[in-house]
């Protein structure tokens, strides 16, 4: 079991992991007890001579609780995710810079919740799937685009809280796709009637129920990681680099 331990004077934080032995260096084989784990063990032997006579608790990390803004297979990024000691409750940002430093983590005082920044179909996608099934004779293209617009009228009336999610195989954390709902695919369906006619219009009547479901049609949102900062810390210095005034965004690349 992992260890994150706090400072309660500096509210400085150590991850102490399972073996105190290879911290960041979990690759390493077992038997081969390289350089590392000397490095790993006077990390933590610092921590506490850094901190002598200050006062430590245990923090326990709170499930699910774990956000970042790139894939969670990225070694180089930043993440956040929350602890509590059982009073107080805890932001704590975990991030690397480079492949070949450790791991650094840093409390922050507050909480973060995630906004949703863009909802937006996937025009290309779309478009590029329209051609691809599209042949004889091919689908003009001030056509295809008369389809996006309308795509792209749905997005000013739907409630994304009303939306069916999918649960998707993206990498991304942060992007999240969604249905679109009864209400849209029968305004879709029903505009469609000014821009196709005959049998342009059982074709796209065709291709909305092809890729309605989980295809090019799913509507994407993109969020960002929102941290609000509480009061108390902003009498203290921040440890946080790049951190703003009370907020701070962190938009995913
Ligand atoms: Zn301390």
């Amino acid at each position: 079991m992992n260890q994150l331990i706090r400072c309660t004077t500096c509210d400085k934080i150590f991850m102490k992991t399972a073996s105190d032995q290879w911290p960041e260096y979990d690759s390493v084989a077992v038997g081969s007890p390289g350089p590392y784990r000397e490095i790993a063990k006077d990390d933590f032997q610092d921590f506490l001579k850094d901190h002598r006579n200050h006062p430590m608790e245990n923090l326990q990390i709170i499930e699910d609780s774990f956000v970042s803004e790139k894939p969670y297979s990225e070694p180089t990024k930043t993440s956040y995710f929350k602890a509590t000691n059982g009073k107080e409750r805890f932001v704590i940002r975990k991030s690397r810079e480079r492949i070949e430093e450790p791991l650094t983590y840093e409390l922050i005082r507050g909480d973060y919740s995630l906004k949703l920044l863009r909802l937006e179909i996937q025009a290309e996608e779309i478009m590029k799937q329209l051609e691809r099934e599209w042949k004889n004779p091919p689908l003009p293209r001030s056509k295809g685009e008369a389809f996006l617009n309308l795509c792209r009228r749905i997005l000013k009336t739907v409630d994304i809280d009303h939306l069916e999610r999918i649960p998707e195989d993206s990498s991304l954390p942060l992007e999240t796709y969604y249905k679109m709902d009864e209400v849209s695919l029968a305004y879709l369906l029903r505009n469609c009637r000014n821009i196709f006619e005959g049998r342009e219009y059982k074709e796209i009547e065709a291709f909305i129920h092809r890729h309605k479901e989980d295809g090019v049609l799913l509507l994407k949102a993109t969020y960002g990681i929102l941290i609000a900062e509480s009061e108390k810390s902003k009498l203290e210095p921040l440890r946080v680099p790049h951190a703003l005034n009370e907020k701070m965004m962190i938009e995913k690349k």
